[in-house]
């Protein structure tokens, strides 16, 4: 079937009341991006539906973007055709013609904006369940769950048909909740926690720790990749990748053993808070999960969590590791996240770092590094790439990457 629009349907959005306005000015907006590459293609944002009009553009192409964008809650591909109803028949079935198979049953569904149109929502059901009953042999109405839905929509600038009914991302648009910074490690935590995120509308710029020569170039630019990825549900991303290098040497050289990674992490967070202050951010994400590692307790976290009193938000908190696993996997982010570079802080991780950091000690042994001083030479040495969806980070290490891949 040739389609000429798909017509999309609005998620949690249209429940929100005064903010509707902007929720829905944003969608257009990241629909627009999402789809920028197809030429001739038009999105019409209204108050009820959003319509892209394919004007020719490869709709399988397209839907598959739109699969991607936050602040949908399904869409359909549909024929438009004259306000006739001559016309709506013959579109009706040779759209249940193209879906039959033996058995399948199916059922009409009209709408009427229009309520000059000639024909009630009651008399077009029967008329056009009619015609497909009549047309496609074998076909059986059934009005709870049946395997084709036809919509019928009757507009004021036309009448659309469809008969699929395809899940969006659902979650809202990415720019309708503010913006925060992401700590992104190239593990498979954090990206998981950057897609629900970004599900709940906040634009996310990621930073990143990198400490050569102990990281290599390859885990640098694996998390671009996976920068890239991300990239698919948010549109462009500013990576913001901070060295480490030198925090981590003074670290293992002054702070005692035990220490070590909660004075690291605590660093890390100062930083990133430095970097959302300076950009305006309002709160900090990571991919902290509850009990997974050292790092992660509630004492912990309390030990970290000192530096600052930016909102610290960790969307994986409560998730157990294997259904982490599952969304990376979806969100096709796991296959990267594997890959066997060491992050800056494996390569540091004492054999046994306290589980429970005691908040006070936490706060004397930082006194022993320069905080201040460090802290300035590491966003000094800030380098923030602009990253695209899809943009090919690994080219560089094309070779290495392809054995791995
Ligand atoms: P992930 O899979 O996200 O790496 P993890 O289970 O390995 O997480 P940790 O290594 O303890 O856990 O990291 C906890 C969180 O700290 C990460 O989810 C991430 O948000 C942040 N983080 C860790 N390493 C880095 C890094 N090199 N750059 C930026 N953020 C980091
Ligand atoms: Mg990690």
């Amino acid at each position: 079937m040739e389609y000429s629009e798909i017509m999309v349907r609005y998620g949690e959005l249209s429940t929100k009341g005064k903010n509707k306005k902007d929720f829905i000015r944003q969608l257009g907006h990241n629909v627009k991006n999402a789809l920028s590459q197809f030429e001739g293609l038009e999105v019409h944002a209204q108050h009820d539906r959003l319509h892209v009009t394919l004007n020719g553009a490869d709709s399988t192409a397209v839907m598959d973007r739109l699969k991607g964008v936050f602040g949908i809650e399904n869409f359909s591909p549909s024929v438009k055709t004259e306000k006739d109803l001559e016309a709506i028949k013959a579109t009706v079935l040779a759209m249940a013609k193209e879906a039959y198979q033996p058995g399948m049953t199916f059922k009409i569904n009209v709408r009427r904006q229009d309520k000059n149109f000639e024909y009630d929502t009651y008399q077009l059901n029967d008329i056009l369940g009619g015609v497909v009953l009549h047309g496609v042999p074998g076909i059986q109405v059934k009005m709870k769950h049946p395997d084709l839905e036809l919509r019928v929509e009757i507009r004021l600038n036309g009448v659309f048909v469809s008969g699929q009914t395809i899940q969006g991302a659902g979650g809202l648009p990415v720019g309708t909740g503010g913006k925060a910074v992401m700590m992104l490690s190239g593990g498979i935590d954090s990206p998981v926690a950057s897609y629900y995120g970004m599900r709940r509308g906040v634009k996310l710029d990621m930073v990143h720790f990198f400490s050569p020569p102990y990281t290599s170039e390859q885990a640098l630019a694996k998390a671009k990749e996976l920068t890239a990825k991300l990239a698919k549900y948010s549109g462009s991303i500013q990576f913001i990748q901070v060295p480490f290098t030198k925090i981590q040497e003074t670290i293992k050289e002054k702070v005692p053993e035990g220490y070590l990674m909660t004075i690291q992490r605590r660093m890390m967070l100062r930083l990133t808070v430095a970097v959302a202050e300076m950009r305006h951010a309002k709160g900090v994400f990571n991919g902290e999960s509850l009990g997974q590692v050292a790092s992660q307790t509630l004492e912990s976290m309390a030990a970290i969590n000192d530096v600052t009193s930016m909102p610290i938000l960790r969307p994986l908190l409560s998730m157990d590791k294997t259904e982490i696993i599952k969304v990376a996997e979806d969100i096709d982010t796991y296959d990267l996240s594997i890959l066997p570079y060491e992050d800056c802080c494996t390569i540091f991780t004492p054999p046994a770092p306290k589980t429970k950091p005691d908040l006070e000690k936490s706060r004397k042994y930082e006194k022993f590094i320069d905080v201040e001083g460090l802290m300035k030479e590491a966003l000094d040495g800030i380098t923030i790439t602009e990253i695209r969806p899809g943009d090919n980070c690994l080219n560089q290490n094309e070779d290495v990457f392809a054995e791995l891949l």
